[in-house]
C-alpha cells in the first residue's frame, strides 16, 4: 500500500467523542517505549507523526490519524509504565477498555512486543483479556535490527509457543518489524489493505 495521506484528526479520551465516519480502524498499542511510535512514523513514512520521545507514558490519549483517507490509525497509550499513579493506572484502564469494547469500527489491533524480551505477564494478560472478549489482533514484534537472523527466529518461536501452551489454541498473526531498517513494513501494509478490501466489500451496501 502507498501512503498518499496521513493526517492527525483528534485525540481524546472518550469513546464515544472518537470520529464516527465508517472507515476501517487499527489500533497499536504495547509497553511503553517498545517502539510503538517509531513504528508508526515508519510505517506511515512521516518523521514524526507519532511523537517519539523518552518520556515513557506521554501520550496517555486515544490519537485517531487518518490514512489514505479511507481508514483510521489508532496510536494508543503505552502500558506498564511504573511511574503512573494507582488512579492513573486505573483512569487509564477504564477507558482503553471501553474503547475495545465499544468501538464498532475496530477491526485488528497490533499488540506491540519487543523482540528480545521474552512474554511478559502484561502483555500475555492483555492478550488474553483480547481473546476473551474477541477482539481480534496481531502481534507486531519490533527492534528486530537488534538481534541476528537466528536469533529473531528462536524468540518468535518461543514466543509463539508460549502463547499456544499458556492461551490459545492457534498463533495469532504476527509481523517482525525494524523501524530503524524499514523491515516488516511492507507486510504489516499488506495485511491492513487486505482487510480493508473485506471490510468495503462487506459494508458497501451500507455506504451510501
Ligand atoms: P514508544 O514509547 O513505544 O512510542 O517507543 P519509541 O518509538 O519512542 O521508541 C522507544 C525507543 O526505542 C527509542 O529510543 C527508539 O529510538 C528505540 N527504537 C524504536 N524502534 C526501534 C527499532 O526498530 N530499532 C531500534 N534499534 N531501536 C528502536
Amino acid at each position: 500500500m502507498k501512503i498518499k495521506s496521513a493526517d492527525f484528526v483528534m485525540s481524546n479520551s472518550d469513546v464515544s467523542k472518537c470520529p464516527n465516519e465508517p472507515i476501517p480502524e487499527y489500533a497499536f498499542i504495547g509497553r511503553s517505549n517498545v517502539g510503538k511510535s517509531s513504528l508508526i512514523n515508519m510505517l506511515t513514512e512521516r518523521k514524526s507523526l507519532a511523537k517519539t520521545s523518552g518520556r515513557p507514558g506521554k501520550t496517555q490519549l486515544i490519537n485517531h490519524f487518518k490514512i489514505n483517507d479511507n481508514w483510521f490509525l489508532v496510536d494508543l497509550p503505552g502500558y506498564g509504565y511504573a511511574k503512573v499513579s494507582k488512579k492513573d493506572k486505573k483512569t487509564f484502564q477504564k477507558y482503553i477498555t471501553n474503547y475495545f469494547l465499544e468501538r464498532q469500527q475496530l477491526v485488528c489491533s497490533f499488540v506491540l512486543v519487543d523482540i528480545r524480551h521474552t512474554p511478559q505477564p502484561i502483555d500475555m494478560e492483555f492478550m488474553q483479556w483480547m481473546g476473551e472478549n474477541g477482539i481480534p489482533f496481531a502481534i507486531i514484534f519490533t527492534k528486530a535490527d537488534k538481534l541476528k537472523p537466528q536469533a529473531i527466529k528462536r524468540q518468535v518461536e518461543n514466543y509463539l509457543n508460549h502463547l499456544l501452551e499458556d492461551i490459545w489454541e492457534e498463533a495469532p498473526q504476527h509481523f517482525v518489524t525494524s523501524s530503524s531498517k524499514k523491515i516488516g513494513r511492507e507486510e504489516v501494509l499488506q495485511y491492513i489493505e487486505a482487510i480493508n478490501t473485506e471490510y468495503f466489500e462487506a459494508n458497501k451496501n451500507n455506504i451510501v
